[in-house]
């Protein structure tokens, strides 16, 4: 089968790799119906296992399962996790199967993932989730990360209703966060993206009741939250963009006693300067995704209340992936996801 391999120093190439086949019972093989590329891949590629297929966000049919594989058998048309988690351990019991003792992040990572014609998923019945007949695999493509992420970063920033949120961010993350804090019904959702295109767009589609350049000085930044909010900052702020200068925005436009919750994936370290926000009394939440509610999630995309169809900007098939990754990573055509449709 085609699968795109990495060398771990940022170079990509469709190889021909053997079919990938049962290692444990509670494996499962999927034949890959869409996929997508998602930006953690390109730093990916850029420094982990070498020689590893990427790819941790996609939606399939089952055409094998393990011995002890229980809830999903072949024909199964599934929408699977980007995590790798057990159900049992300590951490999983507590719903952080990020941090799951044998598994966590490991598909398209530490893995074989899914750009590939067929994938072995580890723990398929709680990898899993059923894809409705009348839900469409495109429209199922993201829940087992960005859409995941944006819910759990909505449920950590435990939004109130008629609250202020403010999302830093409008790629594929931060809107897709934005979608999930809809539901909690807050009385504005405050988008701030340094990308006119990605701003407007946050808008038209009805996320966010207010925009913020975040090209615009620090202080005007703050200053525009602080009339949005009665003078206060937002009560709650989602940082979805990954920047040294978003992480320091995080906090600067959280209102005192907010919940900061940081979504986000750095490529440096960050500082919490604590002196400077002293007598903030702010809760930082940080993380890696617990992508362990995806049945929740998906009955929301079945009855209407989650569209994540707006987030498609382009398609491409496997042959063409290469290509993909050019257009993704130069943001093409203000392109925010691509679709990698099966081998043509
Ligand atoms: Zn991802
Ligand atoms: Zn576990």
């Amino acid at each position: 089968m085609k699968a795109l391999v990495h060398d771990g120093h940022g170079n990509i190439a469709l190889q021909e790799r053997p079919r990938p086949a049962l290692q444990l019972p509670t494996d499962a093989i999927v034949r890959v119906t869409r996929s997508t590329i998602c930006t953690s891949d390109l730093h990916i590629m850029r420094g982990a296992v070498p020689n590893t297929t990427l790819g941790h966000e996609f939606v399939g049919v089952v055409e094998e399962v393990g011995a002890d594989v229980k809830r999903f058998a072949p024909g199964d048309r599934v929408a699977v996790s980007c995590e790798t988690f057990c159900g049992t351990c300590f951490f999983c019991e507590r719903g952080w199967v990020n941090n799951c003792v044998q598994g966590g992040w490991e598909l398209g990572c530490r893995i074989d993932g899914c750009q590939a014609e067929f994938v072995r998923v580890p723990f398929a019945d709680n990898a899993f989730t059923r894809t409705p007949d009348s839900v469409s695999d495109e429209d199922a493509l993201f829940l087992g990360d960005i859409l995941a992420t944006g819910w759990w970063g909505a449920r950590l920033a435990e939004i109130e209703e008629g609250s202020s949120v403010a999302v830093i961010g409008a790629g594929p993350v931060g809107l897709a966060t934005m979608m999930c804090a809809q539901l909690a019904n807050p009385g504005r959702i405050i988008a701030i993206e340094c990308d006119p295109h990605r701003a407007q767009l946050a808008k038209k589609l009805g996320l966010a009741d207010s925009v913020i350049d975040g090209s615009a000085p620090l202080e005007e930044i703050e200053r525009a939250m602080r009339d949005l909010t009665e003078g206060r900052g937002a009560d709650t702020v989602v940082e979805a963009a990954g920047s040294d200068a978003t992480f320091e925005m995080a906090w600067r436009i959280a209102r005192p006693n907010a919940i900061v919750v940081i979504s986000a994936m750095y490529v440096r370290d960050q500082v919490l300067p604590l002196p400077s926000m002293y007598g903030k009394n702010l809760v930082f939440k940080t993380g890696g995704v617990d992508a362990g509610s995806l049945d929740e999630v998906m009955a929301l995309i079945e009855a209407g209340k989650i569209d994540t169809s707006c987030l498609i900007s382009k398609r491409y098939p496997l042959n063409d992936i290469l290509e993909a990754y050019r257009a993704f990573e130069a943001h093409e055509d203000d392109c925010l996801k691509v679709v990698i449709t099966p081998w043509a």
